[in-house]
């Protein structure tokens, strides 16, 4: 498979910024003539991943949000969304639906479970101190089909 387009945008960890990443990836992602739906599943996915880095990551610092995006010529999207905040000791148990260290918040821990449901992969790499990286990969049938 070969890349036919790509992206990187950096930005601050700031709540302001989740709607700005998510436009700036729906526009990506629209070259590839995606349905409503498919780009209504990315949206959803990219919005629980940015939320994360600024809510989790960040959650006392400052930082920036790097993401990286990718259009490949068999129709996939791939969306990387990686923070350089406190990162995730145990990713496995943090991937559990219903797990969440801010239940005061009234967090429900089903971000990862909607990033998992709303894409074709998902892949987290973390560690504590260093940051996290969340991976996911969307069919696209628009163009493709
Ligand atoms: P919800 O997404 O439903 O509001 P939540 O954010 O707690 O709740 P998940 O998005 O599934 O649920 O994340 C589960 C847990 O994984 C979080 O509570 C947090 O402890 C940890 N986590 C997720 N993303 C990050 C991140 N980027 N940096 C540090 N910790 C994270
Ligand atoms: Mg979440």
């Amino acid at each position: 498979m070969k890349t036919v387009n790509k992206m990187k945008m950096i930005i601050p960890a700031m709540s302001k910024n989740e709607a700005l990443a998510r436009s700036c990836i729906a526009a990506f992602a629209a070259q590839a003539d995606p349905t409503v739906e498919e780009l209504s599943d990315i949206r959803s996915a990219v919005c629980e991943a940015v939320t994360n880095a600024i809510v989790h990551g960040y959650r006392d610092m400052a930082g920036d949000i790097t993401l990286t995006l990718k259009l490949t010529d068999d129709g996939c999207l791939y969306i990387k969304i990686a923070d350089k905040g406190c990162g995730i000791e145990d990713v496995e148990k943090a991937m559990e639906p219903l797990y969440t260290t801010a239940p005061e918040e009234e967090r429900a821990g089903l971000g990862f479970a909607v990033m998992e449901a709303f894409t074709d992969s998902l892949k987290v790499t973390s560690k504590v101190g260093k940051g996290t990286c969340v991976t996911m990969k969307k069919r696209l049938i628009g163009k493709y089909e």
